[in-house]
Order: C-alpha cells, then structure tokens, then sequence
C-alpha cells in the first residue's frame, strides 16, 4: 500500500482568525489526490476556529504539543480530551523548540507519544540533529537517541501510527535546507532504523522533511524515495506559497 503523503503546517506562536479565514478559503477549494492528507497545526487558541472553517476532508487539524497527563493541576497545558473535542487528529510532538527552549525529554516525548496515540490522537514525532552534532557526525547517533525510548514506550508496531518529521535544527527557520541527497540519505537512515525493529512497520510510516521547505524545494525534496511530505514552518502561514508546496505533494 503506498505510504500516507502529508503536508503538515506548524504555524507556531504565528496566525490570527485572518488566516484561518484566508487559508481555509483557499484550501477548502483543492481538490487533493487521495493520498494527500494536508493537517494544519495552529496556536490552540484557534483550533475551534479552523475546526469550524474546514470543509474538505483531505484537510485535517493538528496541535502543536500535548500534555502527558489526563487532566489536573498543570496550568497552561492542554490535554488529549481538549484536543478531541476540538476535533484535532494529528499533535506535533517533540519539535525542536519543545525541546531546546521548554527543556521537554526524550523520556517525556515518549510518553506524550504514547498518551496521544491511546486518546485516538496521531503523534507527529520530532527529530534532528544540530549543526554542531552534524558537523561532528553525529546525526545518526542522535536519531537513534531520539527514537529509540520511543519505540521502548510503545512498541514498534504502534509506529503504524505515528509519522516522523525528521526536522535539522540548523534547517529550521534559517533559509538552510537540506539538499534533497542528503535530506533522503537521513530519512533512509530512519526507515532503516525502524526496519531493524520491524520491516513492515518501517515501510509504512510517513516520514516527513522539514527546515525551510518552501515553494521552490518543495518538489524535489517530496519527489525523494523516503521523505513522504514536509512539515512546514514560515512558508505555512503564506497562503500563496503554501497552496504551492500541498500541490507539490500531489502525485510525487
Ligand atoms: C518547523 O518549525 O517545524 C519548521 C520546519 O520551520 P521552517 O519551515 O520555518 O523552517
């Protein structure tokens, strides 16, 4: 069965209700092969507002993080019941920031992966190296550092669930991109990683690219054997330009 293309948008601490009217109107109206899932990642403040805007049903809604508790005293967090009720399938898990700025875990990743996919939810898992551990070839140890205490928490065949976005940090929101060799070099590096664990399952997952995708590298980076779609920062919150890079996902 070939494999899940998705265009994920991750608008960050970015957007207002113009773009959710602006977007969606010009979305809304595409019309996606059916291998084309486009999921679009607001601030939480505006899922309801996009949930109540989307009509077409390759588009899908995502967050931007989830707690890893049920429910209680954690201000500021959301949970996966909040998520399902504004009609969120898809959570972005791990970014880069998550990570680097708000000091989130692997072990704390890992167990964010696991409380979405028990609450119906589909993790989009972040990975990457930083330019220094690049340089010092280090991207595959840290991938593998990445992965690894999630496949310990859920399981290999739970990734049947769940899409990578292998994100550089040095790519993110820099104007660097990966050059489409060695974006598809790393993402290999990931199938194969998962396809020690389990062939099938490896084979299956939706493996993202994203850092810096935009309208004129969308199309050789999505055309790679194993990148099967882009997560998408800056260029997701220009309408024009992001119409673009979901049209380069189609029939790729
Ligand atoms: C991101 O933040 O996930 C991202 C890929 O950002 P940008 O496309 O702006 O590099």
């Amino acid at each position: 069965m070939p494999r899940q293309r998705i265009i994920a948008a991750n608008w960050k601490m970015n957007g207002n209700l113009a773009l959710v009217d602006t977007m969606t109107s010009e979305l809304n109206n595409i019309k996606f092969s059916d291998d084309v899932k486009v999921v679009i990642c607001p601030s939480f403040v505006y899922l309801s507002a996009l949930s109540a805007k989307i009509a077409n049903n390759n588009i899908k809604l995502g967050a931007q993080n989830i707690s890893e508790h049920a429910s209680g005293a954690y201000t500021g967090e959301v949970s996966a019941d909040m998520l399902n009720e504004m009609s969120a399938s898809y959570v972005i898990i791990g970014h880069s920031e998550r990570r680097s700025i708000f000091g989130e875990t692997d072990k704390q990743i890992a167990l964010k992966v696991k409380f979405a996919l028990a609450n119906g939810l589909t993790p989009i898992l972040c990975i990457g190296e930083s330019e220094a551990e690049r340089v010092e070839e280090k991207t595959d140890a840290v991938l593998s550092q990445q992965l690894q205490p999630v496949i310990d928490e859920i399981g290999i065949e739970s990734f049947k669930d769940v899409v990578i976005a292998y994100e550089p940090v040095w790519a993110i929101g820099t104007g660097k991109t990966a050059s489409p060799e060695m974006a598809q070099e790393t993402h290999q590096f990931i199938r194969q990683f998962l396809a020690k664990n389990n062939a099938e399952i490896a084979e299956g997952v939706s493996l993202l690219y994203g850092g810096s995708v935009n309208a004129a590298n969308s199309k050789e980076l999505f055309a790679q054997t194993d990148i099967d779609g882009g997560l998408i920062g800056g260029a997701s919150l220009k309408v024009d330009e992001f119409k673009i890079i979901c049209s380069a996902a189609q029939g790729s």
